[in-house]
């Protein structure tokens, strides 16, 4: 059992609250990696989610003291993983009593959290400029507690909490501890999936990278019933099962990194492998294709390619025959899954009874390669529509569904990428242990 706080727990007290305000920022003035570069908040999912925890706080005048990373500042100051452009959309878009503290320890944070009073809240800098931060050192976290003077610990940040790390667990050892209403949230939406999964369980995985997800990959896919792959991550797959796949990105550049190639390849080669003799049977592919058995992992039989991401014009190119990875290297990459693996993707999504979704089936980002990425978002909806429970997680996954509208038709749309795929996959989150304890 986690437990979030009750309005006796907060009143007065200074509480730091863990966020993830990683957003994304766009620049809007100056140039990156220069002191004027000016960036703002491009999409705000992120912080919408903990608003509800943040003004329950504020209006039970609790003294609130936000903590966030941003970014891969690996220990270091980063003027472009700043978070004052947060701080400044708290104030001027949600109109939130937060004052920026251009630090996370030291004394400019011990003299601004003495002064604050009941009903308002600090935003410190990123605390990722420190290196104690991700290597969970206790001197950091003590400094934590010491300088923001904070009585109370509330982790309200789902999407970081597979990671050990000082503000996540550090913090939950050593201060009395709640859930923020989200955390909670998204830990009920996943153990009620869990605890009794209604089959068939189809797991739709796409976007860049094969190694960022490779372990839960793996995991998830023997919890599976049936993987529809999409993405980078089918590039890989398809090169790994020897099929040509010419420039497209598999996860790491060829020339510069062929070390990272050849592991990505064994990584992709093991799930294959792993899974080659298991056949599923699906009972209603259309009407001349009852009982049609499938393999369990199953990847693009047709892709749009072009010669890169900003292309507009696009070429279908069909990988059912004559397609194994030959000498004849084209300069095209495969940047969607094309309509016949649409359509294959639908017939079988029709039949899940639930369905996890993380990472876009491709470069979505330009309109000519969202076309599947959107068809497979509202196949999702409409098995949801039908009595499936449907589990997406993954920032891009949230913004293919944010441009379709189809927000209201998913079960659960949860603000965590890596970390809903763990907590998923059997793991227990680092940060949610801690504040079981
Ligand atoms: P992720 O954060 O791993 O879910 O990856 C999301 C990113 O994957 C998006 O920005 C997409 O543009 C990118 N992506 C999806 N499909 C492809 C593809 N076929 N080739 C290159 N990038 C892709």
């Amino acid at each position: 059992m986690i437990n979030c706080p009750k309005i006796k727990d907060i009143r007065n007290k200074k509480i730091l609250v863990r966020v993830d305000f990683n957003v994304p920022l766009k620049l809007v003035a100056g140039k990156a990696g220069n002191k004027n570069a000016v960036w703002r908040v491009a999409d705000s999912d992120r912080i919408s989610s903990a608003l509800e925890t943040i003004n329950f706080l504020i209006d039970h005048k609790a003294k609130v003291v936000l903590i966030s990373h941003l970014g891969r500042a690996e220990g270091k100051k980063n003027h472009d993983l700043s978070l004052l452009p947060v701080a400044k959309f708290l104030k001027n878009n949600l109109d939130l009593p937060v004052e920026f503290v251009d630090d996370c320890v030291g004394l400019k944070v011990a003299e601004k959290s003495k002064k604050l009073v009941s009903g308002q809240a600090l935003l410190l800098e990123n605390l990722r400029f420190y290196p104690g931060e991700e290597v969970n050192d206790l001197n950091f976290t003590k400094q934590l507690i010491k300088d923001s003077g904070a009585e109370i610990f509330i982790n309200e940040a789902f999407s970081a909490s597979h990671r050990a790390h000082a503000s996540v667990v550090g913090l939950a050892k050593r201060l009395p501890s709640y859930a923020g209403f989200n955390l909670k949230r998204e830990v009920e939406h996943f153990n009620k999936a869990l605890e009794n999964i209604k089959r068939p369980l189809i797991l739709v995985m796409g976007g860049a990278k094969i190694s960022d997800k490779v372990a839960t990959m793996q995991n998830l896919s023997r919890l599976a019933d049936v993987v529809l792959v999409g993405g980078g991550i089918a590039n890989a797959m398809l090169r790994a099962g020897g099929i040509e796949t010419h420039r497209s990105f598999i996860g790491a550049n060829e020339e510069k990194e062929p070390d990272e190639v050849k592991k990505i390849m064994n990584m992709a080669k093991e799930i294959l492998v792993e899974h080659a003799t298991e056949r599923v049977l699906f009972e209603e592919l259309g009407k001349d294709r009852k009982n049609l058995p499938l393999p369990k992992i199953v990847l693009p039989i047709d892709v749009l390619a072009a010669k890169n991401a900003k292309a507009t014009k696009t070429e279908k190119i069909t990988l059912l025959s004559d397609v194994a990875d030959t000498d004849n290297d084209r300069d095209i990459k495969y940047l969607d899954i094309g309509p016949e693996t649409i359509r294959l993707y639908r017939y079988i999504l029709k039949e899940a009874k639930t369905i996890v979704w993380n990472g876009p089936m491709g470069v979505f980002e330009n309109p000519n390669f969202a076309r599947g990425s959107r068809e497979i978002a509202r196949a999702i909806a409409r098995a949801t529509q039908k009595g499936a429970i449907s589990l997406v997680g993954g920032g891009e996954s949230n913004s293919v569904i944010n441009r379709t509208g189809l927000h209201e038709q998913f079960t659960h749309i949860s603000t965590a990428g890596g970390a809903a795929l763990e907590f998923l996959s059997g793991k227990e989150l680092p940060g949610v242990k801690e504040l079981k304890k």
